[in-house]
């Protein structure tokens, strides 16, 4: 009886209120709330501003088979023109409308999109605070030539500033590994045909660097990274390098980053790749190979990083170069990383992985300890452990699991800058970022009591924008601020 009544009044409802929804249809697809099993983020990240070209990304957190199911985004009071269609990821479960929307022309204020995904029989309204043109906005793309790279470099920013002594940096590093390269016999003729593409942004993503088929490396002069831009240049142009010249077979993960960090000195901070292997052990901090090899991008960081680096240094080691990039560059196709290594570790020199690994283990724990390279170590994965706790908690675009980093050839291309030339900071940041560096500084220095202090304080500082839930007032977190920023990762 309750149900029959309430089905009378519900439909009464809907007759009157039919045609006053078919009347409103833009009202209508803005009530229309967003499933929770999708989440959308616009991109660049907030605040939103007139002129910005907006990107979305749809992470959806559901259970049904995702892969390859469609969705659509219209503007929201324009419905049936569909700006743009995406696919979701199977791996990723996410779907990327790239610069969906040019927010040029719009007027400030709320501006609604129109999602919908047909398979599934769902649409939703979704949009963002539109902010005056800031007005200050001018960066455009532009380019410089060396012999070695093609450089992309955004007008306005510190590597526009820089850009002599960044070119000498990088013909410094490019020149270095083809030598390190060359050294192995790989190199008949140079393999670079065309000058390597690098791209300098301002920005920090990720831990400040990345390649596809061009490096992408944050300059800045204030790069709360802390990561050196010489040592940053010389290992990703090694992962370019290796790209073009080892084309044939696997490459396993702990031997691509391993030949870049013991290429390049040091991951993040110089250092002797197997004296670090060595702290890393005494420290108890060690990985073993059944826990990296094969899903090496998920394990700790800069332990696996470091590890990976003493490895290659201590195959250099055993077996010399040559020989090891003829190992490297002949892998045979596998299963796992740890089946094709296991599978060329026997076929060539007779012994299994965990064999290779105990011997590995037993030659590090044979070096002399050095308490200063083992605090150093510890410090090193602290401070970036803590660089992600801040990423993850305050600003998760640039944190490598979450990173947003669309194509940047296409953007050039299209002449969009906004996902890499600009990032509003709050005082919190601001207030963060320094102590980052305040920290990166003290260890330059080896001065690890302070590096702990500006550590624990950052800890402090997020811990209560935890508890605070993002509602920190600037005064809570040290503002303002009164040291002024140390300027490091110049060329
Ligand atoms: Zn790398």
């Amino acid at each position: 009886m309750i149900m029959r009544t309430l089905f009378l009044i519900l439909t009464a409802f809907s007759v009157l209120s039919g045609p006053h929804i078919a009347a409103r249809g833009v009202d209508q697809a803005i009530i229309q709330p967003p499933p929770a099993e999708f989440e959308v983020t616009f991109f660049p990240v907030a605040p939103y501003h007139i002129g910005d070209v907006l990107s979305a990304r749809v992470t959806y957190t559901g259970e049904a088979d995702i892969g390859g199911i469609q969705i659509t985004a219209a503007l929201a009071d324009e419905p049936d023109q569909i700006l743009e269609t995406a696919a979701f990821s199977q791996n990723t479960r996410q779907a990327n409308f790239y610069w969906l929307y040019d927010t040029q022309t719009r007027l400030t204020g709320f501006l609604s999109f129109r999602f919908e995904v047909p398979d599934f029989d769902l649409a939703w309204t979704q949009g963002v605070h539109l902010l005056p043109d800031p007005g200050s906005r001018r960066a455009a793309w532009s380019v410089a030539h060396s012999p070695c790279c093609t450089l992309h470099y955004l007008t306005g920013t510190d590597a526009e500033a820089d850009l002599p002594g960044i070119t000498a940096a990088l013909e410094e590093s490019s020149a270095s590994v083809l030598a390190q390269f060359t050294a192995a016999g790989v190199l008949q003729e140079n393999p670079i045909q065309e000058p390597l593409s690098i791209v300098l942004v301002p920005i920090v993503i990720g831990h400040g660097g990345f390649a596809t088929n061009e490096a992408v490396l944050t300059y800045t002069q204030d790069n709360w990274a802390g990561i050196d831009f010489a040592t940053l240049a010389h290992h990703e142009i090694v992962h370019v390098v290796d790209r073009l010249i080892n084309t044939q077979g696997p490459r396993p993960s702990i031997f691509v980053e391993g030949i870049a960090v013991y290429f390049s000195g040091g991951h993040y901070r110089p250092g002797d790749a197997l004296q670090r292997g060595a702290a890393l052990l005494a420290l108890d901090m060690y990985l073993p190979f059944s826990e990296i090899v094969d899903d090496f991008y998920a394990a700790q960081h800069e332990i696996s990083y470091m590890q990976a680096a003493a490895l290659v240094a201590y195959l250099d080691l055993l077996w010399g170069w040559e020989a090891f990039i003829d190992f490297y560059f002949n892998l045979p196709e596998g299963e796992s990383d740890s089946e094709i290594i296991s599978a060329a570790l026997q076929a060539s020199f007779g012994i299994p992985l965990d064999e290779l690994e105990a011997e590995f283990i037993a030659s590090l724990g044979s070096l002399e300890r050095d308490p200063q390279v083992e605090a150093d170590v510890r410090l090193t994965v602290d401070t970036y452990e803590m660089l992600r706790r801040y990423q993850t908690l305050a600003i998760p675009s640039a944190h490598f699991r979450t990173a947003w980093w669309p194509p940047v050839r296409q953007m050039r291309e299209a002449g969009i800058v906004g996902d890499y030339a600009y990032r509003e900071k709050a005082p919190v940041n601001l207030v963060i970022e320094n102590l980052f560096i305040e920290a990166h500084a003290a260890l330059d220095a080896n001065q690890g009591t302070q590096a702990e202090t500006a550590l624990e304080k950052i800890d402090e500082i997020l811990s209560r924008v935890e508890d605070a839930e993002g509602n920190l007032t600037p005064q809570a977190t040290g503002w303002p601020l009164i040291l002024h920023p140390h300027r490091i990762g110049r060329p």
